[in-house]
């Protein structure tokens, strides 16, 4: 059974909003590319695992149930979009001195804790692409002889043997191409390897042998030959940062028209997410300085203040990153708690009123192509819905909460104040000196009140008397 309005997305292989119809209604199959683990996520990566929590937690409310994967690149993605160069994984343990699969579990533990703070949804299956390197190569052995050239450092897909190449990429397809630096003896600058052979006189620490050489697969292969493992030929919605709809996927598209000698995607729907964009550069995972989700702990951020953040613009539109942004997003997420927090102390047992009309607002903004901007305000007007009792309004929050994954229901003011790391009090400290404070005002003894604050005030604390949002005190970042 699905409810609401018919399911309308965005598909970048029309470059329109459709109407989404599963395969098989009672199991709708959707990969996401994953990340490369040679470093922590930084926050723009993670802006597309939201949009596709965002997309799995809609496609459930729908009524669907879902199997969801995202894959983990441990191998095989190279530090640019060239064929020529490093893999990032050997290139990070070559900088670092590291073992190579010793970073991959670093960072892919890494990832699912980022994954886990953000209330992402686990995904069903998250495979290692190191795991599937045999279908790899049973792959290319299947594809080889019609579609394929060897040259002396590895296997290339002749983009010109599949039908309508780089469709997908549209009228961007060019400008993509002309950034890959060339590969002697390419037939096509658009090719790309499906394996790569280890130069004569190297080793790697990820290699393995194959017909074409001892060596490691080419990027592109890991999401053709996963896709089709865990969800089958023809499956639901692909997704991937908008990066990926000029190169990776195209290539992804090819190889699995390759492999089924037909003209079919292997995904009905192609959906993009748009980018978090800094100014200050921080954005690279090579940079020194990366801004990952740690770092805005480190601040004094709530995880979910990031998730608040991704959710205020729609997935397709560019968000820009700031910390003014931020902490705008952290006050939204506080008064939600707040309010929360007021209704809970207040809630007797449901009145069992219609909230139906909630329902359907948060649906019809879902249904938009995951409109999640809009679906904002109805939670605030939610909140603020006198004519229900605190106990109706908790109940329908529930459903806001399954659709958004903000976990208002059990948030507290209390676990979202994050001390910031350089911060030298601690909050039992603080809680203490702040009750010292109130007995001491609630016996007109403002001169020691006073004294107190002082004290806090040079410890970093901001205390914050008469807040409207209910926070007695913030430390100074
Ligand atoms: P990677 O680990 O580089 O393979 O990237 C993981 C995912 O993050 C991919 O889907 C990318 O397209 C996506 N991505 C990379 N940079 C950004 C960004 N600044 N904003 C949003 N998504 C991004
Ligand atoms: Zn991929």
């Amino acid at each position: 059974m699905t409810h609401g309005a018919p399911l309308l997305l965005f598909n970048s292989l029309s470059r329109g909003i459709e109407t989404f119809r599963p395969i098989d209604p009672d199991n709708v199959r959707v990969y996401s590319c994953g990340p490369t683990v040679y470093h922590y996520a930084h926050i723009g990566n993670l802006r597309a695992y939201v949009f596709t929590d965002t997309l799995a937690r809609t496609l459930r409310w729908k009524g669907w149930p879902v199997t969801h994967v995202i894959n983990i690149t441990d191998v095989g993605h190279l530090t640019s979009d060239a064929d020529a160069g490093d893999d990032k994984m050997e290139a990070a343990a070559k900088r670092t001195g590291q073992d190579i699969w010793a970073i991959a579990r670093h960072y892919t533990e890494a990832f699912q804790r980022n994954l886990a703070d953000l209330h992402i949804l686990p995904p069903t299956h998250m495979p290692l692409a190191t795991d599937h390197v045999a279908e790899m190569i049973a792959w290319g052995e299947k594809i080889a002889a019609r579609h394929c050239y060897q040259l002396d450092d590895g296997l290339y897909f002749d983009t010109t043997t599949v039908p309508d190449y780089g469709r997908l990429a549209g009228a961007a397809d060019d400008a993509a191409h002309a950034r890959i630096d060339a590969v002697a003896g390419k037939r096509h600058p658009q090719d790309f390897a499906i394996w790569r052979t280890t130069p004569p006189g190297e080793t790697r620490q990820m290699e393995w042998d194959s017909p074409w050489g001892r060596g490691a697969p080419g990027w592109h292969l890991e999401c053709s030959v996963m896709s089709r493992r865990y969800l089958g030929a023809s499956f639901d919605i692909h997704t991937g940062g908008i990066d990926h709809r000029e190169i990776h996927h195209p290539n992804e598209i090819a190889q699995n028209q390759a492999y089924c000698e037909c003209g079919d995607t292997g995904a009905t729907f192609w959906m993009h997410n748009n980018f978090l964009v800094d100014r200050t550069g921080k954005m690279s995972k090579s940079s020194g300085d990366t801004l990952t989700l740690q770092r805005l702990i480190d601040r004094g951020f709530h995880p979910l203040s990031y998730r608040v953040m991704c959710l205020q613009a729609h997935y397709r539109s560019e968000l820009e990153f700031s910390w003014d942004n931020l902490f705008a997003a952290q006050v939204r997420l506080k008064r939600w708690a707040h309010a929360v927090e007021g209704l809970r102390a207040r809630a007797e047992a449901p009145g069992g009123a219609d909230v139906s009309g909630y329902h359907a607002q948060l649906d019809a903004a879902l249904s938009d192509d995951l409109n999640t901007p809009r679906a904002l305000p109805v939670l605030d007007a939610l909140l603020a819905d006198k004519r229900l009792s605190p106990a109706d309004r908790l109940e329908a929050l529930a459903m806001f909460d399954a659709a958004l994954g903000l976990n208002l229901t059990s948030l507290t003011r209390a676990t979202l104040r994050v001390r910031p790391i350089e911060a030298t009090v601690d909050v039992d400290t603080i809680e203490a000196r702040l009750a010292e404070r109130r007995a001491a005002r609630a016996a007109k003894d403002f001169a020691r009140s006073d004294a107190i604050r002082d004290e806090l005030t040079a410890a970093g604390v901001e205390v914050m008397d008469g807040d409207p949002l209910g926070w007695d005190w913030k430390v100074a970042i």
